[in-house]
């Protein structure tokens, strides 16, 4: 990367952004009455975007006391109604796509070609889908009276952002439920966006609503009484809190947490084919991912071979300007993250694995990790047992299948896992064997709206997509 001189040429298309912005209430975009405002930053340049506001308890129950407001007349709405307000809103967003697209990376930090060709598609494809879902949900669930549950909070991470809202935004209203939904506090901008497009689609007032805070107003929320459903994703330790909080109270909840997927390469597998897919399912969002291929186990036959592909590959990869088309990994979304990644790296020196990085050059302001890989990792280590949630893989070697399931199955989590070979019925035996909530074989990181995605274990309960998903939604 160092060889590649830097030319910039950045996205020239700007989102209409408000200078302040106020919360999401009962339709109308209201002052915080008991909170702060905070200043919202470019990960990549460390400047100020624009200005939003911290809900305070008040705030909290205003936004659920609109969303209970709303909820008899949106449940009572004929489903072909309620999907053709989501239609509408699908329509709009897509329309809107390049603005928010931009908005995703200035905020997050996200490569432009990820928010603009990945991200934004599959928000308005879950919109879609779940809007064909909405006068269907008899024919789902035939015979057993689907009804909605009420009001729905949901509080979303920040590597996603806009896709976790349409995750949970989507089948919610679809099954006649209304929300109160919480974005991060680093990424709160695409949830005002669609706050926007919600005014501009007249979607009924109270139905959607959108609080900006931050871990303060996201236990606010989920302790609130009038909720019916929690949905969360996010990190481990904060949704086994969540947990204990609603335990008992008989609310429903889905957690979507933290994980440590196995991308299992076996010697018979493509191998051009299978390094693409360990540096998408790394180096992918930065690592932002919860999904993401973080410990790479692969068949000690073709180790020396697949170190050198990737040590090719890894140094290809553009690093800088999220901006800018062209750019593979964009900024750390935050400092604390960026402390936090390179506290992991700095345990698996210690502890024994050989570092291996990048040798691109980073900016000089902004929050930046090069592209890096351990390999002499031991499943003891911190870097193979803990979410670095950032661009840091861990290399691991096995020597027979069952050597590489165990290895696979030694973590506390199970949200994902790949498996690369070219024999079908080997990926589906070992797919079989993996305690994940979703395989892949022969690709990563692919999502679809028609798909169940979540974890197992430590990486929650629960799904999103598909039928599934929609399963969450709705008392039988
Ligand atoms: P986080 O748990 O710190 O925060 C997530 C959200 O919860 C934020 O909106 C935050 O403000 C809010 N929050 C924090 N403390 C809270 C509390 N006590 N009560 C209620 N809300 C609270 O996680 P993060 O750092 O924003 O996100 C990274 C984590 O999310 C990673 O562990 C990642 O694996 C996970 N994640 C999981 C999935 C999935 O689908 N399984 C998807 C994306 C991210």
């Amino acid at each position: 990367m160092s060889a590649i001189p830097y030319a910039p040429a950045p996205e020239s298309v700007r989102p209409r952004l408000r200078t302040s912005y106020d919360l999401f209430i009962d339709g109308a975009f209201v002052a915080p009455r008991d909170g702060s405002r905070h200043v919202t930053i470019n990960p990549a340049t460390h400047e100020p975007i624009t200005e939003v506001s911290h809900a305070g308890v008040a705030d909290v129950q205003a936004a659920v006391d609109a969303a209970s407001g709303a909820f008899p007349a949106w449940s009572a709405l004929p489903g072909a109604e309620r999907g053709k307000h989501l239609f509408r809103l699908a329509r709009i967003l897509q329309e809107r796509a390049r603005e928010l697209a931009v908005a995703e990376t200035l905020d997050g930090g996200k490569p432009i070609r990820e928010s603009r060709d990945i991200d934004l598609p599959l928000v308005a494809a879950h919109l879609f889908y779940h809007a064909g879902w909405a006068d269907k949900l008899a024919y789902a669930f035939a015979g057993r009276n689907p009804r909605p549950l009420g009001v729905c909070g949901a509080v979303i991470p920040w590597n996603f952002p806009l896709l976790m809202a349409a995750w949970k935004v989507a089948p919610a209203l679809a099954c006649g439920n209304t929300v109160v939904l919480k974005p991060a506090e680093t990424t709160p901008l695409t949830a005002l966006l669609l706050a926007e497009i919600a005014q501009e689609a007249d979607l009924p007032r109270g139905v959607l609503n959108v609080i900006t805070g931050g871990p303060e107003t996201g236990a606010a929320l989920v302790r609130n009484p009038g909720l019916a459903k929690v949905a969360f994703t996010g990190s481990t330790a904060v949704g086994k809190a969540i947990a204990t909080e609603l335990a008992g109270t008989g609310r429903r909840l889905t957690l979507e947490l933290g994980g440590k997927a196995a991308n299992i390469v076996f010697a018979d597998a493509p191998l051009d084919q299978a390094i693409e897919g360990i540096v998408n399912g790394i180096y992918f969002n930065q690592g932002h991912v919860c999904c993401a291929g973080s410990r790479l186990l692969v068949e000690e036959s073709i180790a020396d071979v697949v170190l050198a592909k990737l040590a090719r590959r890894v140094r290809t990869l553009r690093v800088g300007d999220p901006l800018d088309k062209n750019t593979d990994v964009g900024a750390i979304n935050s400092p604390a993250q960026l402390a936090r990644i390179r506290a992991l790296v700095a345990s698996g020196v210690e502890e024994g694995a050989t570092l291996h990085q990048s040798d691109c050059v980073l900016p000089d302001r902004g929050n930046w990790f090069a592209p890096t890989w351990f390999t002499d990792v031991a499943p003891a280590h911190r870097i193979a047992r803990e979410e670095v949630f950032g661009p840091v893989l861990a290399v691991m070697t096995f020597r027979t299948p069952d050597e590489a399931v165990e290895l696979a199955n030694n973590t506390r989590y199970g949200l994902s896992a790949g498996v690369w070979t070219d024999k079908g019925a080997k990926a589906l035996r070992i797919a079989r064997r993996l305690r994940a909530g979703v395989v892949w074989a022969n690709t990563f990181n692919q999502l679809d709206p028609t798909s169940p995605f979540g974890g197992m274990r430590e990486s929650g309960f629960g799904r999103e997509g598909g039928m599934a998903g929609l399963r969450e939604y709705v008392e039988l």
